[in-house]
């Protein structure tokens, strides 16, 4: 055991050389150094002090769902919320969910208690914190028309923000703006609604979803956001994209906005891929096609 490894160990379970293709749904991504998974507030408060001090880089991960990690060694620590921040309440109409929740279980848990407004996010596979930081969301719903309020650690502090401090847009948030601050939990306010039509619409969204997306591959999700006025996959397919691949990348004939890890697709292959995509529809449209899903752990051009 190291010395790092040994303090950490000291707040939480820590693992070590964990390849983040096991923890991005893209299944890409070289060897992480170490990941910790803290169990509550103090020890979460601790780790970062002591990775601040050693001077030793961080990066929070829910799911992984959202991240194109390059193929690199990343000599720094993973902190994960997801195996002891996933406690939800539920108070009438009000949701309290600690960020490392699943969205898809909170989703189906508020079908159960009768509540709508989470419907949106049944196919979402990520974790809250995740879901917060990116304002994800689909069929014209997003977490900023449920949030109320943010449970933050920033600063060395811990507080609620309420909603409107969080800048939510098109997929993005404040939160992306300070990626020192760490997102631990929201306030949602949700309506009742009959259960059976909840579910209804839930089974359809699903259907939907398993129709139209690649969901038997590694992915993730879209890649690229939509400009305004049109949708990325329409430029995508108008360069003659879909069904291209490169290495084991492959731009889905199902939803061309969909680049699927088919075959032990590497990073660089992958972003190669996306990189051509942009470059061409610059050539024929003159727009600037920007990527939905973050990169992480690439050198700096
Ligand atoms: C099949 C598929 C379908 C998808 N469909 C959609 C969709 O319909 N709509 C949509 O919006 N997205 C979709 N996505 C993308 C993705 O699921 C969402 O963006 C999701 O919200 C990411 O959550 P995550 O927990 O996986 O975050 P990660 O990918 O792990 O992280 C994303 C970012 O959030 C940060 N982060 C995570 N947790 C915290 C925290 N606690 N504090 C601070 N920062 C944090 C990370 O550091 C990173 O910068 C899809 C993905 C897949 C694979």
């Amino acid at each position: 055991m190291d010395r790092l490894e040994e303090k950490l160990s000291k707040f939480a379970a820590v693992e070590k050389d964990v390849p983040l293709s096991s923890m991005t749904t893209l299944r890409i991504g070289g060897i992480a150094k170490y990941v910790v998974y803290p169990e509550t507030d103090v020890a979460l408060d601790s780790i970062l002090r002591l990775l601040k001090k050693n001077n030793v880089p961080w990066k929070f991960l829910g799911k992984g769902s959202d991240i194109l990690a390059s193929d690199d060694p990343y000599d720094g620590v993973i902190i994960r919320l997801d195996r002891e921040y996933n406690h939800s309440y539920f108070q009438d109409c009000m949701v309290t969910a600690q960020a490392g929740c699943s969205l898809v279980v909170l989703a189906y848990d508020a079908m159960k208690h009768g509540l709508s407004g989470l419907e949106f996010a049944c196919g979402i596979p990520g974790t809250v914190g995740g879901a917060i930081y990116m304002n994800a969301g689909a069929y014209r719903s997003s977490m900023a028309d449920v949030i109320t309020e943010v449970f933050i650690y920033a600063h060395g502090k811990f507080e609620w923000i309420p909603a409107s401090h969080c800048k939510f847009g098109y997929r993005s948030s404040i939160f992306q703006e300070h990626p020192g601050w760490v997102i631990l939990g929201c306030r949602m306010n949700l309506k009742p609604k009959d259960r059976e039509e909840i579910s209804d619409l839930m089974d359809d969204r699903r259907a939907r979803r398993i129709a139209s997306q690649p969901l038997e591959y590694p992915s993730c999700g879209s890649v690229f956001r939509n400009p305004p006025g049109v949708n990325a996959w329409e430029l995508i397919d108008g360069i003659g994209y879909r069904g291209k691949s490169l290495g084991g990348a492959y731009v889905s004939d199902k939803h061309c906005n969909f680049i699927v890890n088919r075959d032990h697709a590497s990073a660089k292959d992958f972003l190669a891929l996306v990189e051509e995509i942009q470059q061409k529809v610059k050539e024929k449209y003159d727009i600037s096609l920007q990527m939905e899903m973050e990169k992480f752990n690439w050198q700096k051009k």
